[in-house]
């Protein structure tokens, strides 16, 4: 027995007298590794980063093309994707060939941007799209503040506004962000009392808030080998930044939720808890008035097929459809293809691999069309 062999009869087996592998005679070198009993040799694949890995499949399975969603759609998060009347008539042959009624624009925008925004928007397609407006968050500590937001929300509304968003926070508090913030201390979160008098108008104007709290749970742990999602996605990494944590700002969601019964939130990205049906579930029976989408979440729903569907079928009356993720034809159909068929191993955006959920009709026209039609503001704009 070779000294090698030996040294790994001991570590494995204690020299029992049990039969030990072939492997054990190879030593355990920076060059050799064995994992899970086979020995991993070095090669080409070492000189790969992993920011450049994107392994091929041999799968033989369906490619279901859906070119067309089974029912009406309303997409309640988009941007202002078009920003010409030409851009504009694109979109919307594009929606009529993937099946999009209405298309809700967060525009994040006050003033005469979002001016522009219905002149351009709404002047020539009213039916089809809907627009937000944003929140003013200029010179916040000015006692007029929650006065003249409020006003400007007004409005808005008066111009063409049905909703307000996207209201984002990922921890730099309304209106920052990592090269741009205020003092933690002095931030503006939603649940601060200046917005008091905001949330309660859009209450009264029946005006749904999309609202990012927080972000992808990843986005708070450090980078590295470990990181789970992938490279492209670092630059949202804010480990070791000086944000509130995740959980701090869920409890800024939920004071938010208390505070203003009667405002309907539309948490975007399923409120950046795609990870975890059990604590959005519990959200949802607690908050009334919290309502989700699944923007740009299809990589969450999609990695785990069988419980994301049982939520959307429990929860089937509180989840939009939403996209975020640009106005391309095969963007569209991609999410079809996850909510509509049983396909297998779709490749995604991130390296997670997706399984269709295979959605049943009465799920699918209340995730597409129903709720969008029960809850957001539908009053009709006028010029
Ligand atoms: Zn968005």
């Amino acid at each position: 027995m070779s000294r090698w062999s030996l040294l790994f009869c001991l570590l494995l087996v204690g020299c029992s007298g049990s039969p030990v592998s072939e492997v054990s005679e190879v030593p355990q070198t920076e060059e050799s590794v064995v994992k899970y009993g086979v020995r991993v040799k070095s090669g080409p694949m070492d000189e790969v980063l992993v920011k450049d890995y994107v392994p091929d499949s041999s799968l033989v399975v369906a490619e279901t093309h859906v070119p067309k969603a089974s029912v009406d759609v309303v997409d309640v998060h988009t941007h202002v994707y078009a920003k010409t009347p030409e851009e504009l008539t694109e979109w919307v042959k594009t929606m009529d060939q993937v099946g999009i009624d209405v298309t809700v624009v967060l525009t994040g925008a006050i003033g005469t941007e979002f001016d522009q925004l219905v002149d351009l928007y709404l002047s020539r397609y009213p039916e089809r799209f809907q627009l937000y407006c944003g929140v003013d968050v200029d010179d916040i500590e000015n006692p007029d503040y929650a006065e003249r937001a409020t006003k400007e929300l007004v409005r808005c509304y008066e111009r063409g506004a049905r909703g307000v968003g996207e209201v984002s926070d990922k921890g730099w508090g309304l209106g920052g962000n990592s090269e741009n913030h205020l003092a933690l201390d002095k931030r503006l979160h939603p649940d601060d009392s200046r917005l008091d008098p905001f949330w309660e108008k859009c209450a009264e104007l029946e005006l749904p808030v999309n609202l990012h709290i927080a972000d992808h749970p990843s986005c708070w742990e450090p980078l590295g080998p470990n990181w789970e999602r992938t490279p492209d996605f670092q630059g949202f990494n804010l480990y070791g930044k000086e944000v509130p944590s995740f959980d701090e700002l869920m409890e800024v969601r939920n004071r938010l939720l208390t505070e203003h019964p009667r405002t309907t939130f539309i948490a975007c990205h399923l409120s950046n808890l795609g990870h975890d049906f059990p604590s959005l579930s519990q959200a949802l029976d607690q908050y009334p008035n919290l309502y989700l989408d699944i923007s740009a979440r299809d990589y969450e729903i999609g990695r785990q097929p069988r419980t994301a569907a049982a939520f959307l079928g429990r929860y089937g009356d509180r989840v939009l459809f939403g996209t975020d993720m640009g106005r391309e034809q095969h963007m569209y159909e991609g999410w079809w293809r996850i909510l509509e068929t049983a396909d297998e191993f779709i490749p995604g955006r991130l390296w997670w691999r997706l399984y269709g959920l295979q959605l049943d009709e009465k799920v699918l026209s209340g995730l597409y069309r129903d709720n969008a039609r029960r809850i957001l503001n539908w009053k009709p704009v006028e010029f």
